[in-house]
């Protein structure tokens, strides 16, 4: 039998590593679903930073400053504190403590089978092959529940990642009692954005538009995206349906997609100004976006409250899981 939690609502928990300044293509997928599931589930949206460490160990400063440029985008893309519980993972050292009392039952087996750890040291090289990059999916495990959340929202390649995470709970639970809830996948239906140069969106390929990005950064960017190879002059008949301005017109200008589309089959539309409208509607698009993001980064001290209050909500919450996992461990309560 499951142990559920007693709030109302579901709880979700999803976090995100700090990766600095978002660009469009997080704003259509992460921050949006955050958004939309604010209103349906009782959120816990956390910022990773702990996780950030298993791969950049090496070079750490920048880890706080990423999740201060990350926060300001999330909050500015409609992330709402007051309808979520938003915290910076290791401001809840509880999650550590839960971590490794949850590493004394996992079997090395388990983890070393994982084959996203297999993969990521063939990408990354043995550098990360330590102790705590090997344990990330105890930790990933302790994230969610240390919340009892039920509902994790995932893509399909990390159904198995949350696998792993319920076979942990059912060996805790089967040790001691229905402590954790096992968390249930929600499949996240988000299609990849496509990024300047035609793939999928990504800093790592210089590809992004960012969402901080100045309007003449964005016009800059767009006049060297990708569009149809088959269309060189104006009056080529094009194939807007295989072109990434076409896509960013779908998405940031609806009122004249239609008009875009016929005057490029036709060629009667030229792709310097396609081009042209499209950047103009992406910085009319992200305006409001940026000007709420402009007045949160003018005020350090509200964000950091923010994070403050949101990292003592998700603490309250920590402290009692922690509190009944130690309990049912044999280690009761702390002696100071
Ligand atoms: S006219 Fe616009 S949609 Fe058509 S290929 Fe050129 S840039 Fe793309």
């Amino acid at each position: 039998m499951e142990a559920i939690s007693t709030s109302r609502r579901k709880r979700i928990l999803s976090g995100m590593r700090p990766t600095g300044k978002l660009h469009v293509g997080h704003l259509m997928g992460a921050i949006e679903n955050w958004k939309r599931l604010q209103d349906e589930f009782e959120c816990f949206y956390m910022v990773a930073d702990w996780h950030a460490l298993t791969t950049a160990y090496r070079e750490p400063q920048e880890i706080r400053a990423r999740v201060h440029e990350m926060v300001l985008d999330y909050m500015a893309g409609g992330v709402d504190p007051e309808r979520c519980v938003f915290y910076v993972q290791s401001d809840v050292p509880e999650i550590a403590q839960l971590h490794l009392l949850l590493s004394m039952i996992v079997p090395v087996s388990w983890l070393e089978r994982s084959p996203s750890y297999k993969d990521q040291i063939t990408q990354l090289g043995s550098d990360i092959a330590t102790y705590g990059f090997l344990g990330y999916p105890v930790l990933m495990t302790c994230d969610i529940i240390i919340f009892k959340a039920q509902v994790v929202p995932v893509g399909q390649d990390q159904v198995p990642h949350l696998e792993l995470c319920r076979e942990i709970v059912r060996r805790f639970n089967g040790f001691y009692g229905p402590v954790f809830p096992e968390p249930h996948p929600r499949l996240t239906r988000f299609a990849a954005v496509p990024g300047l140069d035609g793939r999928k969106m990504s800093k790592s390929y210089g590809n992004d538009i960012l969402l901080a990005d100045e309007p003449d950064t964005i016009r800059q960017k767009m006049r060297n995206v990708l569009t149809d190879p088959g269309k060189v002059y104006k009056g080529d008949p094009g194939r807007p349906e295989i072109c990434t301005v076409y896509y960013f017109h779908k998405i940031y200008n609806q009122a004249e997609e239609k008009e875009i589309f016929e005057g490029c089959h036709s060629g009667a539309l030229g792709c310097v100004d396609c081009k042209k409208r499209c950047s103009e509607a992406i910085v009319r698009g992200l305006e409001p976006l940026q000007e709420r993001r402009r007045a949160l980064a003018a005020n350090p001290g509200a964000i950091d409250e923010m994070l403050r209050e949101g990292g003592m909500r998700a603490r309250e919450v920590a402290r009692e899981t922690l509190a009944e996992a130690r309990e049912v461990m044999g280690l009761g309560a702390p002696r100071i």
